[in-house]
């Protein structure tokens, strides 16, 4: 039995050390993608900020065209008045004169306000940069740590493949379906040690009498309280 145990527990250690690098390559690109949404967060704010200074560009064009028109009216009416000959003539383009200069400061006052938007807009937008450069460092870092760990862990799995169902192969059919069931049902350690009279899978004592059955380990022997396969290591580390 203790040589049956002794395959079975070579076989759970090499599946727990497959199913924790298994979790982390499930786990640790959720940290990778974390990291890329956080990085295209930060793009977008800055794409966003852009578009707004770019819509705020579009406004001015029409108005500045619009100034330069309004200008082109006053000159004219400028030198018209020059020539006037009657006081009512005279009146007319100084009404004229008087709309084409309201225009021309209303136009005036509404580039300013968006030129003041703009540079307002390019304020954020250079401290949203600078702080995205900074944390950049951090992210790509981070990412890079994860990355490595990913490869790390697909190394760890490739140095494991083939040797499960090599196990597999030298455990005792039946006891290998125990262990399956159990495995399942508790979802880890089928197999577990009991030291000093206590099932390390549920940290509960074993009763005496099926302590000394285990010391002699000629029967399979589950814990009464979780049924998970125990044993207990009686030759010395190594041997
Ligand atoms: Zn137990």
């Amino acid at each position: 039995m203790k040589e049956l145990l002794a395959d079975l527990v070579a076989l759970q250690n090499v599946e727990i050390e497959m199913f924790k690098a298994e979790e982390g390559l499930r786990e640790i690109p959720k940290g990778v993608e974390e990291i890329e949404s956080i990085i295209r967060a930060r793009k977008s704010s800055l794409d966003a900020i852009d578009e707004e200074i770019a819509a705020y560009e579009e406004r001015k064009a029409p108005l500045e065209a619009e100034l330069n028109e309004n200008q082109t009216i006053l000159d004219a009416t400028d030198a018209r008045i020059k020539r006037i000959k009657t006081n009512k003539e005279y009146l007319a383009l100084q009404r004229e004169m008087d709309l084409a200069k309201k225009r021309k400061a209303d136009i005036e006052e509404q580039l300013l306000s968006i030129m003041d938007k703009i540079e307002k807009k390019n304020v954020d937008k250079e401290r949203i940069q600078k702080s995205f450069e900074s944390d950049r460092v951090i992210l790509d870092d981070k990412k890079e740590k994860l990355l490595a760990q990913i490869r790390e862990l697909e190394a760890v799995l490739d140095g494991y493949k083939g040797q499960d169902e090599l196990l597999r192969k030298g455990v005792d059919p039946s006891l290998l379906s125990k262990y399956d069931r159990i495995k399942h049902s508790k979802k880890g350690l089928a197999v577990v040690e009991c030291i000093d009279g206590v099932c390390m899978g549920c940290h509960m004592h074993v009763p005496p009498q099926l302590f000394n059955d285990l010391v002699r380990a000629d029967k399979l022997i589950t814990c009464p309280t979780c049924q998970r396969i125990i044993y207990v290591q009686t030759q010395a580390p190594g041997e």
